[in-house]
């Protein structure tokens, strides 16, 4: 799983994560949830290591990775928009960061074709990521996290700019996917129904820190703050 504790995160004067702890276990589907500009995404980069952390601790598993250059961390994350190399193909984008690790080319080949099985995208394999559509291009984004095989998946919003129906399409996937590897997965989003469907736990982030952790029923039946009621839509 991942531990984080006691974090913060300073961008000049400002605190955009105030004091944050939390664990997940591992196999668990995280889910942050909040407003615009609360800190989610922060918190996201951080575990990754796009971010520094300027007080607290984080882990994966037993490792600590605070101090640890992202291409080091073994997780995969999953962005808004897709942030897929432009000049390669989609086979060349997926097979890029296990090159680098000395992933041997019959190993690549194999993964890269389970995983753009899994996710209906062999057809593409050879083209580049222009010539896709936006749920294409998030599908092979998606592929390309799997096929890292990492033992951390990060999402942020990945679902947000595709259309209402493909939308719902995709975040089935994601929760097959979830069953089907057993990886631990944190997704970041805005949209409480994404969360409320998805998530084994929720926290819920407001002001830059955490207003509530627990279950969707949880959080719903019993919201911790008025934050929180108003955010899921129960009245207090
Ligand atoms: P959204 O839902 O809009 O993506 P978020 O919850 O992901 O929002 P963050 O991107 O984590 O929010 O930003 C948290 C706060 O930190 C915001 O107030 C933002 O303006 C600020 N911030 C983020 N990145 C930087 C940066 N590189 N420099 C200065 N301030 C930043
Ligand atoms: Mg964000």
């Amino acid at each position: 799983g991942v531990e984080m504790a006691r974090v913060s995160k300073r961008f000049g004067d400002v605190l955009v994560i105030d004091d944050v702890s939390l664990e997940v276990q591992l196999g668990e589907f995280i889910v942050f949830l909040g407003p615009s500009g609360c800190g989610k995404s922060t918190l996201l980069r951080m575990i990754a290591g796009l971010e520094t952390v300027d007080d607290g601790t984080i882990y994966i598993g037993e490792q600590r990775v605070d101090t640890m250059p992202p291409g080091e961390r073994d997780v995969a994350m999953v962005f808004q928009h897709y942030a897929l190399y432009p000049h390669m193909t989609i086979r060349e984008n997926l097979a890029f960061g296990l090159t680098n690790r000395r992933v041997p080319a019959d190993e690549i080949a194999k993964r890269i074709e389970a995983a753009a099985s899994s996710l209906e995208i062999e057809e593409f394999l050879e083209r580049r990521p222009g010539q896709l559509s936006g749920g294409q291009r998030q599908r092979a984004a998606i592929a390309r996290a799997i096929v890292k095989q990492p033992s951390l998946f990060l999402f942020d919003e990945p679902l947000s700019n595709l259309d209402a129906a493909l939308r719902a399409r995709t975040r089935i996937e994601l929760a097959q996917l979830h069953q089907q590897l057993g990886t631990t997965m944190v997704f970041v989003t805005h949209d409480q129904v994404e969360a409320m469907t998805l998530a084994d736990r929720i926290v819920v982030l407001n002001n830059h820190r955490i207003e509530q952790i627990g279950t969707p029923m949880e959080i719903y039946r019993r919201p911790a703050t008025k934050f929180v009621a108003g955010f899921v839509g129960t009245p207090k």
